[in-house]
């Protein structure tokens, strides 16, 4: 059966890199699903869950902002960071939570840098603990 190449790299690291079987990726656009013999396509990267198969084999990872690309049965992810839904620490997200909550709370009706900055923080750590809990399940 034919099949993806999937790579998820960030500065750090290679998360990723072998091959699966279908890959969903959240895209500034909306979810996207990749399946062999997909045509060329580019898309920006939210935070959100990435997710594949490898035949009985299930991942799922944790990634920030970035960029795909999908050429050639190959699915390319650059993103600023990402975990496996597995390696999320719970209480480190639930420290970035609270934070994030203090910050809003102090920039409350300032629509700024900071203020968006906080947001989108906040936006990451409660999607780090949606998905660590849903990794327990
Ligand atoms: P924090 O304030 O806790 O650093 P953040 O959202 O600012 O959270 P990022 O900038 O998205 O963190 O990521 C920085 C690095 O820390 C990346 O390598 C990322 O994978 C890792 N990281 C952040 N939060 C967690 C977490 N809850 N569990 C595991 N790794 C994390």
């Amino acid at each position: 059966m034919a099949k993806l190449f999937l790579e998820v790299v960030t500065p750090e690291d290679a998360l990723v890199s072998q091959e699966v079987d279908m890959v969903t990726a959240p895209g500034t656009e909306g979810e996207f699903g990749v399946l062999p013999g997909h045509v060329l396509f580019l898309s920006g990267i939210m935070p959100g869950e990435l997710r594949y198969t490898d035949g009985s084999e299930r991942g799922s990872l944790f990634v920030t902002a970035g960029f795909a690309e999908v050429s050639n049965d190959r699915v390319s992810v650059l993103v600023d960071a990402a975990e496996n839904s597995t390696e999320i620490d719970v209480g480190r997200a639930k420290l970035a939570i609270e934070r994030a909550r203090e910050r809003l709370e102090q920039e409350r009706g300032k629509e700024d840098v900071d203020f968006r900055r906080a947001e989108a923080a906040l936006q990451r750590a409660l999607m780090r603990l949606k998905l660590a809990e849903k990794a327990r399940l």
